[in-house]
């Protein structure tokens, strides 16, 4: 897919604002600092589309992008921030919750992980609340170049096998890079795809 255009529509804090237009819908949420925001922008293709942020877990927003006039791009708040306290992080998972269940025109959800780490646990509650809700979703590992070639395969297979410990089968993954574009391709024939069926 070629991104001929790519424009920031809205911010909203209630999804029930969140713009009406019944296009595909593909979110993206993470841990905070796990490099979602230049993930966006590497695969838009843009500077500054979603805003690099100094400070994790401040923003609680959703953003909507329209790409291409016909998908929405929505940048999810990051979640898992240390030093967020009990009470916003139940603030946040509500926020979040109400999200999920009211977007009907979502297709998929893209949870990224570093590609470095093991599986978290956030992560994996995470996901269990997707897969509980029937929510299709991939995984995207990030920073894939902080890793040389061997330690990547070593980790990325080292984590889909300790995922098999809670799922029955794999969701469909990538592996990404924003410093160097790796996965760019494979990421957005993936929305090219599922978008034509
Ligand atoms: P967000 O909080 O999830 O939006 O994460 P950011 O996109 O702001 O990235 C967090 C930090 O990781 C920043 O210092 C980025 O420059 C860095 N980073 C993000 N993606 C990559 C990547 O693919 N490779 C490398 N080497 N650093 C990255």
């Amino acid at each position: 897919m070629k991104i001929t255009s790519a424009e920031f529509v809205m911010s909203n804090s209630n999804v029930i604002n969140a713009p009406k237009d019944r296009i595909p819908e593909y979110a993206f949420i993470g841990r905070s600092n796990v490099g979602k925001s230049s993930l966006i922008n590497m695969l838009m293709e843009r500077k500054d589309l979603a805003k690099i942020s100094g400070k994790p877990g401040k923003t609680q927003l959703i953003n909507h992008f329209k790409i291409n006039d016909s998908w929405f791009l929505v940048d999810l708040p990051g979640y898992g921030y240390a030093k967020v306290s009990k009470k916003k992080r139940q603030i946040f998972q509500y926020f979040i919750e109400n999200y999920f269940k009211e977007r009907e025109q979502l297709v998929c959800t893209f949870v990224l992980i570093d590609s470095r780490h093991d599986p978290q646990k956030i992560d994996l509650e995470f996901m269990r609340f997707l897969g509980e809700n029937q929510l299709p979703f991939c995984i995207v590992f990030t920073k894939a170049d902080k890793l040389g070639s061997s330690k990547l395969n070593k980790q990325i297979t080292s984590y889909k096998k300790k995922l098999l410990n809670h799922w029955e089968s794999l969701p469909t993954s990538f592996i990404t890079s924003s410093s160097t574009g790796m996965g760019r391709d494979e990421f957005l024939n993936f929305i090219d795809d599922v978008n034509e069926d």
